[in-house]
């Protein structure tokens, strides 16, 4: 199900996760890395629009939880590339290890889409948590890397959670400080992503004055379906809905 969302950005997945590629010429950004089961994916979408692994030149990832960390060190290995993620989240992104969170998981096992979730996760091989030989860490500012992402910092959903700018074409890739679906309730619509996965949920809700003030047509997340309304009506929606 991977394709174009908007010009040279395109979505790899399905419909619980999600990551994306940038293209800026000849070469490409992975922004996130899913699941390890993605790969075949990945290969195969890349493989249909004349490229390959190695047209990557970096991965870049919002954050260090598992569901975006998966294929991130074999298209290290294999592009090969490297993989920057923020410093907070550094350790967790080598180690799998993973911080403390603002709530239970216990409580949404009422939902059917919890139960869904923890089968994708299965299926994509994320139950183990995926790990990175080798990172390359940022605090902030521009990275050098194809498309030339804007780095706008986001704590709370994780200690190192970025989101990603790219001005020139309206694009704001907010990994998990915002989401389009619930992966825990199942609810649709711009939300924080449920207490249970973020370490500092009050944090995570003062870190969306900053995504509202972002000029950007498309919003992409880690979860959910592109937004076209902008980050200052998502942000609104988020608040409107509140902690989940
Ligand atoms: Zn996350």
């Amino acid at each position: 199900m991977a394709s174009e969302v908007a010009p040279g950005v395109h979505r790899v997945g399905n419909a619980y996760v999600n990551c994306y590629l940038i293209e800026d010429g000849n070469q490409l950004t992975l922004v996130d890395a899913g699941l390890p089961g993605f790969r075949a994916q990945l290969d195969a979408y890349l493989r249909s629009r004349g490229r390959s692994v190695k047209d990557i030149a970096a991965v870049i990832l919002t954050h260090g939880h598992g569901d975006h960390v998966g294929m991130a060190d074999g298209v290290r290995l294999d592009a090969p590339a490297p993989v920057y993620v923020h410093a907070a989240d550094a350790h967790m992104a080598r180690t799998g290890k993973v911080h403390k969170r603002s709530g239970s998981l216990l409580p949404y096992l009422r939902h059917p889409a919890a139960w869904k979730l923890l089968s994708i996760f299965a299926r994509g091989g994320a139950l183990k948590p995926p790990k990175i030989g080798e990172v390359t860490t940022f605090t902030g500012g521009d990275l050098d890397v194809p498309g030339r992402p804007r780095v706008i910092a986001t704590p709370g959903h994780s200690p190192g959670h970025v989101v990603f700018h790219l001005p020139d074409r309206g694009v704001l890739i907010a990994g998990d400080a915002l989401c389009s679906y619930n992966p825990l309730t199942g609810r649709r619509g711009p939300q924080l992503m449920p207490k249970a996965f973020a370490n500092d949920i009050g944090q995570a809700q003062a870190s969306l004055d900053a995504l509202a003030a972002v000029e950007a047509g498309t919003l992409l997340f880690g979860h959910g379906e592109p937004w076209t309304g902008g980050p200052a009506s998502a942000v609104a929606h988020a608040r409107e809905v509140g902690v989940t």
